[in-house]
């Protein structure tokens, strides 16, 4: 279950992103963008998430994830197309020339931090 280390590895970013002068810092939020093709489970994620974050100034951090889906270009005739799955070959003309524009991101777009009473 390799959603442990990647939501270990959010934590760390986001722990190293609170101000230093923040008194007791909250993280209220964490945006993510994660391809369909990262193979992230979402739901494992925000579990392994909730659990890496107790007692720690990102327990309660709301762990938002928008999947983006695959989309790909061939290099031979420039049909473009979105899929669900792993593409390699182009719909169109059968080439096995093809780009794979986005669906592989693991990217931390924002994360909001508020200052505790
Ligand atoms: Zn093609």
């Amino acid at each position: 279950m390799h959603e442990m280390g990647i939501a270990l590895e959010i934590i760390k970013i986001a722990t190293d992103s609170i101000p230093a002068n923040l008194k007791n810092p909250r993280v209220e939020r964490i945006n993510l963008k994660v391809g369909k093709l990262a193979a992230v489970v979402p739901g494992s994620l925000k579990f392994c998430f909730e659990v890496a974050t107790k007692d720690t100034p990102l327990e309660g951090a709301l762990l938002h994830i928008e999947e983006i889906p695959v989309s790909a270009r061939c290099k031979s005739c420039g049909y473009s197309w979105t899929a669900i799955k792993p593409v390699f070959i182009c719909e169109k003309c059968d080439s096995g020339s093809v780009d794979l524009l986005s669906g592989l991101e693991l990217d931390i777009v924002s994360i909001e931090v508020e200052e505790g009473a």
